[in-house]
């Protein structure tokens, strides 16, 4: 089963705490700010990721979340 992992930049507010929280150092923050002037986080190794869900749950914004690959699950 195949996961897909979506940032949703403009609620990203830069905390940090999903950086400090992945096991698998997957997450970095942007050089670039968002809509609300932050510098939001992204998948700089998405291939390390493990779907772990620890990013999720740790984000106070919302900012994150894990679905299931629409298309795998189609298949
Ligand atoms: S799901 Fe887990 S491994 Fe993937 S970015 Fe989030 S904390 Fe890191
Ligand atoms: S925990 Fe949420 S608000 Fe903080 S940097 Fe990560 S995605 Fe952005």
């Amino acid at each position: 089963m195949a996961y897909e992992h979506i940032v949703d930049k403009d609620r990203c507010k830069g905390c940090g705490l999903c950086v400090a929280i992945c096991p698998k150092n997957v997450l970095e923050l942007s050089r670039e700010v968002n809509t609300k002037g932050y510098f939001p986080v992204f998948r700089a190794r998405p291939e390390d990721c493990i779907y772990c869900s620890m990013c999720c749950i740790m984000c106070p914004d919302v900012a994150i979340t894990i679905t299931e690959d629409a298309d795998s699950s189609a298949a």
